[in-house]
């Protein structure tokens, strides 16, 4: 039986970890050839590194290559390391830190660190892929934004405008690459439940959970299996005339 993403090849940026790594084992399991591209192999949460569990899992292809989205060469090796499967055929950039601070206290460096991960690394991501993609007459690249692009919050004041900055550049990237067959589209997660929402914001398992699940009307965290389940859609001709569109997936958070 033909699997979805079979001879579909996709390199996914951070995905050692969390969402990330639940997409690349989704995508092998669906039939794609998968590249990570992450500053470590081993997942935060712990665990063996993605690209072995993928190759004890399924019949793909796959490799790891140690990259730092905020440099553009790193991206450009992630990228040609899919050659050898073949050639980028979709590009999930994944990779992003998430912290809060204080606006008034913010400072320079971090918040160019933010901006340099979660808003030039999609940038250069996806004109890497998009290169080869428009060469090849087609492509799906997918960009992780979040809630936090939909709407502002005192708390989060860089984080939003990292995420919002990655939803207009989705749109504005859809608009470019539509006429060569290329689709970009976002992906905007709710809570969900990786180290990023236990350790880094210690939402999840702190005295402010059952506060925060309450605004949720699912009542529930997320699981990354269940952004990669929308990743999958995103990736696969079944979502083949969406473009320029944000998939929020939140359990009703946003809209109520
Ligand atoms: P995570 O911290 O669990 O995993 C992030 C991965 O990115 C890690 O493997 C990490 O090593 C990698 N990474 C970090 N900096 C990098 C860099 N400079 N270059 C390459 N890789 C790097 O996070 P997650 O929860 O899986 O989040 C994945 C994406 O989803 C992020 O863009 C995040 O902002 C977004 N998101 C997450 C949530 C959530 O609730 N977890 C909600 C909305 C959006």
């Amino acid at each position: 039986m033909t699997q979805v993403l079979e001879n579909e090849v996709a390199v996914i940026t951070g995905g050692a970890s969390g969402i990330g790594r639940e997409i690349a084992r989704r995508f092998a399991a669906d039939g794609a050839d998968i590249v990570i591209a992450d500053i470590q192999d081993t997942p935060r949460e712990g665990g063996e590194p993605t690209h072995e569990l993928i190759d004890e899992e399924t019949e793909a292809e796959t490799a790891y290559v140690e990259c730092d989205v905020s440099s553009v060469d790193d991206l450009e090796s992630a990228v040609v390391a899919a050659d050898e499967f073949g050639g980028v055929t979709v590009m999930v950039n994944n990779a992003g830190i998430f912290h809060g601070e204080e606006f008034l206290q913010t400072e320079e460096e971090a918040f160019d660190r933010m901006m340099n991960i979660n808003v030039k690394g999609v940038y250069f991501g996806a004109q890497a892929a998009a290169r080869r993609m428009v060469e090849a007459d087609g492509g799906s690249i997918i960009n992780l934004s979040s809630v936090a692009g939909l709407e502002g919050s005192g708390e989060f004041v860089t984080y939003c405008g990292t995420k919002g900055a990655v939803r207009l550049l989705t749109y504005s990237m859809a608009a470019a690459l539509g006429p060569d067959g290329v689709r970009v589209n976002a992906i905007h997660p709710g809570l969900i439940e990786t180290t990023m929402t236990t350790d880094d914001v210690s939402i999840i398992g702190s005295e402010d959970e059952d506060a925060f699940l309450e605004s949720i009307p699912s009542r529930r965290a997320g699981q990354p299996d269940e952004i990669a389940d929308a990743a999958v859609y995103l990736a696969s001709d079944q979502s083949s005339y969406v473009n320029g569109e944000s998939l929020v997936v939140d359990g009703g958070m946003t809209n109520t």
